[in-house]
């Protein structure tokens, strides 16, 4: 046993110093980004915000909006082939920023060979709990073989010697979390995980070095930890609960005590598994909660919200872009973040 001694932040644990600044309006930062791919000759330019690959988020529903403020959106894997080809032939324009998720089966690989046979997405999301596994590394490759052309996002995993692996091995992008979700219970379950802030600014320096990207996934609840994570070195950013709760996400809205809810859960819980399997195989723990979490109405709203966020901040330490963000900003270390007298 050893213990590592550095200590290790989250984005509670710091904020962002300001910095004189020639800029006057918060309208003249730019958030688009321009991407290049380590195992592709693409080039992407958007705002690098993703809606996570749940069922609740990851819809098209969601994709419809955010592709309109030029977001990208993870279509969960449960999505039927047949109802992808629908969607995309009626909204071509809407299914570039769509990442098809899959899983890492033999049946997942069947499946993700299919759905790419009928859409023209760029993008591949290969998503497991613990991308640490050998079997996940070789799944990357096979994927890769097989789709040379397309940009691979692969995770999760939180130290850099493991995102070298996964870029090495045919990933573009690999996405960085393992515990900080608002609907995962990994931690209290295995006592495993790593404090989200320094996971990003370790694992994009290793990253980078490759001329590969991240993407931090979990743990963002508000504007300002988005704004945390892409000044750690983030290249995209992954929100689930953020993008939980509206309009077009999955699911009815429940009436209780005369509030307005939708049920939100995670993808490795006992309701998810229920839902896509029948079962909690005995074997395994479910590793995420089910939550009734409250209505939010329009998810356009949310997404100014973020992007008016992310904009100040930018001011806030003379960014003109959301490029200059990183190299511009100090954290400094906080005990307390937000004076919460009448509450949050
Ligand atoms: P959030 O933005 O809600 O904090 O985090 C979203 C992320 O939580 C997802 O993109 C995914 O990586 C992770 N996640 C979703 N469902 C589960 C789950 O059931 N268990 C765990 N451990 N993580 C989950």
């Amino acid at each position: 046993m050893r213990i590592e001694q550095n200590y290790k932040l989250d984005f509670k644990d710091v904020l962002i110093r300001p910095k004189r600044s020639t800029l006057s309006s918060r309208a003249e930062v730019n958030l688009i980004r321009e991407y290049k791919f380590k195992h592709t000759a693409k080039t992407w330019r958007g705002i690098p915000i993703i809606a996570a690959n749940m069922d609740h988020t990851g819809t098209f529903a969601i994709a419809k909006v955010l592709s309109r403020h030029q977001l990208l959106t993870a279509i969960h894997k449960f999505i039927d082939p047949n109802v992808w080809q629908q969607f995309s032939s009626e909204h071509p324009q809407v299914i570039v920023s769509c990442f098809i998720s899959s899983g890492i089966s033999d049946d997942d690989f069947k499946n993700l060979q299919i759905i790419m046979k009928k859409v023209t997405s760029e993008f591949i999301c290969l998503d497991v709990a613990n991308g640490y596994t050998q079997h996940f590394v070789d799944f990357v490759r096979r994927v890769r073989a097989a789709f040379p052309e397309k940009i691979i996002m692969a995770g999760n995993v939180v130290t850099g010697e493991m995102v070298e692996e996964l870029i090495i091995s045919g990933a573009d992008i690999v996405k960085i979390g393992i515990g900080p979700g608002s609907v995962c219970t990994t931690r209290n379950k295995t006592g495993v995980g790593y404090p989200q802030l320094s996971a990003i600014i370790e694992c994009a320096d290793a990253a980078h070095g490759l001329k590969g990207l991240v993407c931090a996934d979990g743990g963002c609840a508000d504007p300002g930890d988005v704004a945390k994570a892409f000044a750690a070195g983030a290249d995209f950013v992954m929100l689930g609960g953020m993008f939980a709760g509206h309009d077009e996400t999955e699911g009815e809205i429940i009436e209780k005590n005369g509030k307005r809810y939708k049920q939100f859960y995670g993808m490795s819980s006992a309701a998810a598994m229920m839902k896509y399997h029948g079962k909690v195989a005995d074997y395994r723990a479910s590793e995420g909660k089910s939550i009734l979490i409250p209505y939010k109405g329009p998810v356009e709203d949310t997404v100014l919200d973020i992007l008016g966020g992310l904009r100040s901040t930018c001011t806030y330490v003379g960014a003109q872009s959301l490029k200059e963000l990183s190299k511009r900003t100090t954290f400094v270390m906080a005990s307390q973040q937000v004076n919460d007298v009448h509450g949050k």
